[in-house]
């Protein structure tokens, strides 16, 4: 007997995001905006989100040991990144971002461990490892060919802003390993419905 459903009988695959990694965006963005700025910020954040936040609190209410909706971390960086874009370039925000996010979650010891011992191959190695410390959900698998890492990854629904976050904390990562000139050379987003995929390169020495 056929046990088809109908196409949209599945709800979309969901997951969440640690505060731990979510914070450190809001707290660049009002280091950089001041108070002002979080308050345009907290305005233009869709209300739908408005019962899981505090609007008019430090860094929206966003604790570092909480799960936050992967929606809600996008929604969040999506408004960041489009008000940070008046004043710089889109590449700079980000890699302001993905600095202060990694630097923060990673702690001090850990910084230091990635700084004295990680090459591109550990970090790539690590890539699943510190996923699953961040997200509740999806996978990630990064190799390393040359003076470049290409990794692929599926987790759940999110924006391109956010998906572009991840790809900033790599870059950081890459750079506290010793590497010089990191940036995103192809960058292509899902949103979640299959799998998105990056090309990280640095230069070669
Ligand atoms: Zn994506």
């Amino acid at each position: 007997m056929s046990e088809e459903r109908p196409p949209n009988a599945r709800p979309a695959r969901l997951g969440k995001a640690k505060g731990v990694i979510v914070r450190p965006m809001i707290d660049w963005f009002t280091s950089t905006f001041g108070q002002r700025g979080l308050e345009e910020l907290a305005a233009a954040i869709d209300p739908r989100w408005a019962t899981e936040l505090v609007l008019d609190g430090p860094a929206l209410g966003i604790a570092p040991g909480g799960w936050y909706d992967e929606r809600l971390a996008s929604e969040i960086a999506a408004r960041i990144i489009a008000i940070a874009s008046t004043r710089m370039t889109e590449a700079e925000a980000l890699h302001a971002i993905g600095t202060v996010t990694v630097d923060r979650s990673l702690g001090r010891i850990s910084r230091a461990v990635v700084e004295w011992f990680a090459s591109p191959d550990t970090a790539a190695i690590s890539a699943q490892l510190s996923w699953r410390l961040f997200h509740s959900t999806g996978w990630i698998s990064a190799s390393v060919a040359g003076s470049a890492m290409h990794a692929v990854g599926i987790w759940g629904a999110h924006g391109e802003k956010w998906c572009a976050v991840v790809g900033a904390c790599s870059v950081r990562v890459l750079e506290l390993t010793g590497l010089e000139d990191v940036r995103i050379d192809r960058h292509t987003c899902s949103g979640g419905a299959r799998s998105c995929e990056m090309t990280v390169r640095w230069s070669s020495r």
